[in-house]
């Protein structure tokens, strides 16, 4: 890939921002889409985000992908948000306007759904499981409505948070938002179609989930958000016991699109090359 002096430049922001996959996934669509342009890890710390934006906006920057301590900030800078940015309380997209405004986009959303149906889950009212009660919980919400679900029911180890992400979503859904009691958790999984971990139990470091997957129905799928290790604990239990699973790279795949499209005017595919491209990286 050859960049120009007209290249098209975008990155992600994050602190830190080493672990990022977003430079890869992006250079990867440059690449296979022969655009001039280039895609950067930005390391930039929190108390300097907006004086950094400011930077690269001047700089011709298309705009940045925001990812861990920034999504909040970011949103509270933005001056035009979507339904989905306002709905999550969060960007992980800026885009630089000419005009010199900042507009703010969650695209985590629209990943994960987009992630679901290419796997082929489809809800058409069943009720869906949610673990978890954090920023991916409260855009996974989103996405279970977006694919069906009729109710949610939303589990979290610390229960007060579970019921008030239920009340500061629920104006944006159609699904019915139940807290349960992560006690509750057979009672809750029996008629499932999904089961979402939103949880960051079962990362590389982090303890596994505490979970008996017996109580759920033979038919239900079962989606973890992350993404390392590829497969989690949660995810060969369920193989084993015989369930459609989802792992977390897809959305991470598919919330990057939209990105792509915003910074370089090509709308990309997700491909089977990108994801082993991503899985090596994961390996290494
Ligand atoms: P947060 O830190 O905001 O939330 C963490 C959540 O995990 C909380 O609900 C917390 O419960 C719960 N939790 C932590 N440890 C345990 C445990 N041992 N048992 C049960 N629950 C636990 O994280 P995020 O919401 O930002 O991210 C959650 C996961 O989603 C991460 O693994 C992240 O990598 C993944 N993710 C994947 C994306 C993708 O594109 N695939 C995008 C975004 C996130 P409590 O409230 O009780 O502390």
């Amino acid at each position: 890939m050859s960049i120009s002096g007209k290249a098209m430049c975008a990155g992600v922001a994050g602190w830190p921002v080493a672990h990022s996959l977003s430079p890869r996934l992006h250079n990867h669509w440059l690449r296979a889409h022969g655009v001039d342009g280039a895609y950067v890890p930005l390391a930039i710390p929190r108390e300097h985000l907006a004086e950094a934006l400011k930077g690269l906006r001047l700089s011709g920057f298309k705009g940045v992908n925001l990812t861990i301590p920034h999504k909040e900030a970011a949103f509270s800078l933005a001056h035009k948000l979507d339904e989905a940015a306002r709905a999550a309380g969060a960007v992980n997209l800026l885009i630089f306007r000419e005009d010199g405004t900042l507009e703010g986009r969650n695209t985590d959303t629209e990943g994960l759904a987009e992630s679901l149906r290419g796997a082929g889950v489809v809800l058409s009212g069943a009720p869906a499981v949610l673990l978890g009660a954090g920023g991916a919980a409260r855009a996974a919400i989103l996405a279970l409505d977006s694919v069906g679900a009729g109710e949610i029911r939303i589990l979290n180890r610390r229960a007060d948070r579970a019921a008030i992400l239920a009340n500061t979503v629920a104006p944006f859904v159609k699904a019915k938002l139940k807290p349960v009691a992560w006690a509750d958790w057979s009672a809750a999984a029996r008629d499932t179609g999904l089961l979402v971990n939103a949880t960051s139990a079962g990362m590389t470091g982090q303890p596994a989930l505490d979970l008996q997957l017996d109580a759920l129905p033979a038919r239900a799928a079962i989606c973890d958000l992350i993404y390392n290790p590829l497969e989690t604990a949660l995810l060969k239990d369920a193989k084993t016991r015989g369930h459609k699973t989802v792992d977390g790279l897809g959305m991470l795949m598919y919330q990057a699109a939209p990105s792509f499209a915003a910074f370089y005017g090509v709308t990309p595919r997700v491909t089977p090359g990108l994801r082993a491209e991503l899985e090596q990286a994961l390996q290494a």
